[in-house]
């Protein structure tokens, strides 16, 4: 077929992508960029925090010591100093790893999708948490990975029932690839998986060959600072971890890291290459000189007590406001709090009712590929200010209330 740029059709399309779902949650996304909207929806943290101005003269300094190299292209495996500093962090969870297996990426997103177009063949099932990060399930729909959710109770994802889904998967003639699991303030359902249930679930994967995929941007956010072990230290072999800065410190930078286990690192390394060829090099200064200083620590402490403060602001909102019969989880650190609202109140339809009245949240069934989540949301409380979390609260409080009384139509 001849392919004009008048005449690209869906024929034209890679097999993957067409198979690909519109997203609803596009829109949502879109309006939260609107000018003076309050948003729940973006997993975004709070940057009016940040030293602006020690970082403004630390980019000064850089640029005008080592400008050619800061803007030059570098090491695809990201630069020493930076990698030092991820195994530093990464001991704090009990991960024993050298600088040299770490490969530095464009945000955890980009490390993710190197594992899926590293290890996912068309059909492979990839279990997930039920709800899970609509991003990372995205990464691997887009290879081609059937997604099979595992029910999750107030310790995480509940390892009986990954055992029934390996089985079952296992019955269709179909290949249990790997498990992706979010272990820490799990995006969205802010749960974290017992450390009990680390063991257990790593050892399921083990005894049925199936690779871990651990992603963990929000391990260090706890409210209180408490952290608990990784997966990976037990399950080396198997386990892919996944880091981030976005969370911790700033997503603009765009850096995150992945610990593949040995035998992959060569795929990684390469595969990134392709992909990326290296990862930022000025961002890649900005960020190690900023840990350099242990300053950022006593920030990293500043942020966690300000999402607390921001977390019960809004649970103290929601509880005034809420329709009777909507619950809530209470997390222990990271952005989300997963509100499930009275059986008929449909999430995804009021959604643009709220977008009208100025305050944007996320429809639980972003975070499910089977179709649930209609009387689910996310809302995350980290970008907002105090006040806006209380206005917007109110708005949600009155929107959902009606539904209510209108017996859940919305
Ligand atoms: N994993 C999870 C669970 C996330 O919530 C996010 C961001 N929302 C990412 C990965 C990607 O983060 P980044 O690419 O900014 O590191």
């Amino acid at each position: 077929m001849q392919v004009t740029a008048e005449s690209i059709t869906d024929a034209a399309l890679a097999d993957r992508v067409r198979a690909a779902r519109p997203s609803e949650v596009r829109k949502v996304f879109r309006a939260a960029q609107r000018p003076g909207m309050i948003s729940f929806a973006n997993g975004a943290p709070y940057l009016g925090a940040l030293p602006f101005d020690a970082l403004a003269s630390s980019a000064a300094r850089i640029l005008a010591e080592a400008g050619p190299v800061a803007l030059q292209y570098g090491a695809s495996q990201g630069l020493p100093a930076l990698r030092e500093h991820i195994v530093s962090l990464m001991a704090l969870e009990g991960i024993t790893a050298g600088a040299d297996e770490v490969v530095v990426t464009a945000g955890s997103q980009q490390a993710l999708d190197l594992a899926a177009r590293i290890l996912v063949n068309p059909g492979d099932v990839i279990f997930a948490e039920a709800p899970s990060y609509a991003g990372g399930m995205a990464v691997f729909s887009g290879y081609e990975a059937d997604l099979v959710h595992i029910p999750m109770d107030a310790d995480g994802l509940v390892p009986e029932e990954l055992e029934n889904a390996i089985a079952a998967v296992r019955a269709s003639g179909r290949t249990a690839k790997g498990l992706y699991t979010i272990p820490n303030f799990q995006n969205p359902g802010g749960v974290n998986l017992s450390v009990e249930r680390r063991r257990r679930v790593g050892e399921i994967c083990r005894a049925n060959g199936l690779l871990i995929f651990e992603d963990n941007p929000y391990g260090l956010l706890g409210f209180d600072g408490t952290t608990l072990p990784a997966i990976q230290p037990d399950f080396p072999d198997i386990t892919m971890y996944f880091g981030s800065f976005s969370k911790m410190i700033a997503p603009g930078l765009r850096l995150g890291w992945v610990l593949p286990p040995a035998s992959l690192y060569t795929h990684f390394l390469n595969t990134s290459e392709t992909t990326l060829l290296n990862p930022p090099v000025f961002n890649q200064m900005l960020l190690s000189s900023y840990l350099d200083d242990p300053a950022w620590e006593a920030k990293l402490d500043e942020y966690r007590s300000l999402y607390r403060e921001k977390f019960q602001v809004l649970v103290e909102t929601l509880e005034q406001v809420m329709p009777e019969g909507t619950r809530w989880n209470l997390p222990t650190g990271g952005f989300y709090l997963w509100v499930t609202v009275p059986d008929g109140i449909d999430t995804e339809a009021l959604v643009h009712e709220c977008i009208d009245r100025g305050v944007v949240y996320v429809p639980g069934t972003a975070f499910y590929t089977n179709g649930r989540g209609h009387n689910e949301l996310r809302l995350s409380f980290c970008l907002p200010t105090l006040e806006q979390i209380r206005q917007g609260g109110a708005i949600l409080g009155e929107v959902f209330t009606a539904a209510a009384a209108k017996g859940g139509r919305a």
